[in-house]
């Protein structure tokens, strides 16, 4: 980025304002961390320092973050510089072009932004290219007799836009370079051409194959799947990762099933772009799948933002690979959401009688077929309706995996099997945090296999303390914050409540003989007042002072942590309040005091003793210090 022709904030206010509003600090921040409702708050893993139990903390009404374990804080830019170690023009450049904001002068504009909007229209005019070809082309009759042959109706075709990559081995390259204005170097970098292997030129990556496009979750086209038709090569091919695609980052469909998640509050993950179609194609509509990736944390990132209860179901095929995917997209899930509560354990009535902040985080539940299809094979011939039936019959994680394990070791019978049974679910539930669920669990299986329900018991307890150990972590010790400076903090932070008995006029009154010893804090005071002259008693002070200093994240930091320091002051009725701001100008006023005296004591010792206007100098100083220390101790008697 060319950072000499960077423009200066000023000009560019409104649209930094613009995009501000806009911005929804919740959503910004589940992009990369899941995040729990707790109170007023969203809380959940910091991503920039390591922790177990959440301390990062989302105010969706102030629009900032502040982590309580390492500090750090700020607003949606803020975030997005840090998390994705952008600058602040960077930033603002990509999101002024996401929301179509204008800004002024081109320094704003970045070679690697540009690289990918140039992608996203290379990547658009490729699925128009096979798209037309799909049902133009007489190379693409296999084509369109293979997905007819699946069921896939012209609407779905043209939903997904699928199309077809001929044979030919370098069709889609030339005509791009023909009609747009490229260059090789762009179309590789896309994923769309190689170079040839043998002699000079460019090749088409995908020939022969139905073509499936890929779309982030804004719609954009990022990426490609293609099936092969012939048999050379591999069944699947993928983009490359390029500028705009990241597989472990996106989601097949989650563009076309957003609203269905929603809608329904549930995600169905399944393996193959044609099982996904096929659900699709059947209604049914909040389906999604990874990218020939294993699942991982960015994808239930994805996924969480659109379903409030994380409801979250694997309909993997059941075959050994696609029981070890649901397993370790079951350990993914279970790592995103850790420290942030529990995943649901338990069906039925004890699950209903905890309270309301015990509700679990999230809900994993697997969707068995018991025929050994895969879900498009499956939904294809026994219909949507018997599919819905086994979703509505899904087990939840602990239930599956117990099934599971009590299911492959066929008929138990002798002690020595039956004690190694035991042996093996001990794990499983002893990620049971609940004791009324585990205990249950103890004695339903107790009965099942019938054995002891105490030794079990006692067995899980020993597993329990074991891993316990193992778990604890050192205890966070918070930074000291020297009391003066805490007063001033806590001084600034009462223009942040939002209440009708406290006007900012009569905060500015309160206010009026504080001295502001910290430059910040004084510099924030100031614009403050700027702003309640400017826009009067109703103004919304953190918005507009968020703007005001949108581009320095260290003051940034600093209101943040005043807005966070609220919570024990907004019931504080007007008598409290007067008797909060009193004690916290005495600790300013008393900070000021002695540091005054320091001074004059150290300039009376260095003054010279023989001079005897010196001298007279230094009685005066001690009767001042003396008068200063007797005030202040009198008006704190008083209290
Ligand atoms: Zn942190």
């Amino acid at each position: 980025m060319n950072s000499s022709s960077q423009p200066s904030n000023s000009s560019n206010i409104d649209a930094i304002s613009e995009i501000k509003s806009r911005l929804d600090i919740v959503e910004v921040v589940s992009e990369h961390l899941v995040l729990k409702k707790s109170g007023r708050n969203h809380w959940g893993l910091c991503p920039f320092h390591k922790e177990k139990t959440p301390s990062f903390s989302v105010s969706q009404d102030k629009g900032i973050f502040k982590c309580f374990g390492c500090g750090e804080g700020g607003d949606s830019i803020s975030f997005l510089m840090k998390v994705n170690n952008h600058s602040f023009f960077e930033v603002i450049t990509e999101l002024a072009q996401k929301f179509g904001i204008p800004l002024h002068s081109g320094g704003y504009s970045t070679e690697k932004q540009e690289l990918k909007q140039q992608i996203y229209l290379l990547n658009e005019s490729a699925v128009d290219f096979f798209h037309n070809n799909f049902y133009e082309s007489k190379d693409a009759k296999n084509a369109r007799d293979y997905l007819l042959k699946r069921g896939i109706t012209e609407q779905i075709i043209n939903e997904f836009e699928l199309g077809f990559a001929p044979k030919q081995s370098d069709a889609l390259t030339n005509y791009l370079i023909d009609n747009f204005q490229t260059n090789y170097d762009v179309l590789e970098k896309a994923g769309l051409s190689l170079k040839r292997t043998s002699g000079p030129g460019y090749t088409d990556r995908f020939k022969n194959r139905i073509i499936i496009p890929i779309r982030d979750e804004k719609g954009n086209y990022i990426a490609f799947g293609a099936r092969l038709l012939g048999d050379n090569g591999p069944k699947y091919l993928n983009s490359p990762d390029t500028p705009v695609f990241n597989k472990s980052r996106n989601l097949f469909a989650l563009y076309q099933a957003k609203d269905s998640i929603k809608e329904s509050d549930s995600a169905i993950f399944m393996e193959g772009y044609f099982d996904v179609i096929t659900a699709h194609a059947s209604g049914l509509k909040n389906v999604v799948a990874t990218l020939g990736t294993a699942m991982s944390e960015s994808h239930l990132r994805l996924i969480s933002k659109f379903t409030y209860s994380k409801k979250i179901f694997l309909a993997f095929d059941m075959d050994a690979a696609g029981i070890n995917a649901t397993d370790r997209g079951a350990e993914v899930i279970k790592s995103a959401f850790s420290g942030l509560g529990e995943v649901k354990q338990f069906d039925g009535s004890i699950a209903d009688t905890f309270a309301d902040n015990n509700k679990p985080v999230c809900e994993i539940r697997v969707v068995n077929i018991p025929t050994g299809k895969d879900p498009d094979e499956f939904i294809r011939t026994e219909g949507l309706d018997a599919y819905n039936n086994l979703i509505n019959n899904a087990p939840l994680l602990i239930d599956y995996q117990i099934n599971r394990i009590i299911d492959s070791k066929g008929e138990i019978k002798s002690p020595q099997q039956k004690s190694k049974m035991v042996k093996t679910l001990i794990p499983v539930l002893c990620e049971v945090k609940n004791t009324i669920v585990r205990n249950e669990y103890i004695k339903i299986l107790s009965e099942r296999l019938e054995v002891d329900e105490e030794s079990f018991n006692i067995e899980v307890k020993k597993n329990l303390q074991r891993s316990q150990i193992k778990d604890r972590t050192p205890v966070q010790i918070g930074k000291s914050i020297k009391r003066h400076l805490l007063a001033q903090k806590n001084l600034l932070s009462l223009y942040f409540i939002k209440s009708d008995n406290l006007s900012c006029l009569a905060i500015n009154n309160f206010l009026k003989e504080v001295n502001f010893t910290d430059s910040d804090y004084l510099f924030i005071k100031k614009e403050i007042e700027n702003i309640i002259q400017e826009l009067g008693n109703n103004a919304d002070i953190s918005q507009e002072l968020l703007i005001k200093i949108v581009s320095n994240e260290d003051l940034k930091k600093k209101v943040v942590d005043i807005m966070f320091s609220l919570d024990d002051k907004i019931n504080m009725n007007e008598k409290q309040l007067r008797q909060y701001v009193d004690e916290n100008i005495l600790c300013i006023n008393q900070y000021v005091a002695l540091e005054e005296q320091k001074k004059l004591k150290s300039d009376y010792r260095s003054a010279d003793d023989d001079d005897l206007s010196s001298l007279q100098l230094q009685y005066k100083v001690r009767e001042l210090v003396q008068a200063r220390l007797e005030k202040i101790n009198g008006k704190k008697n008083e209290e």
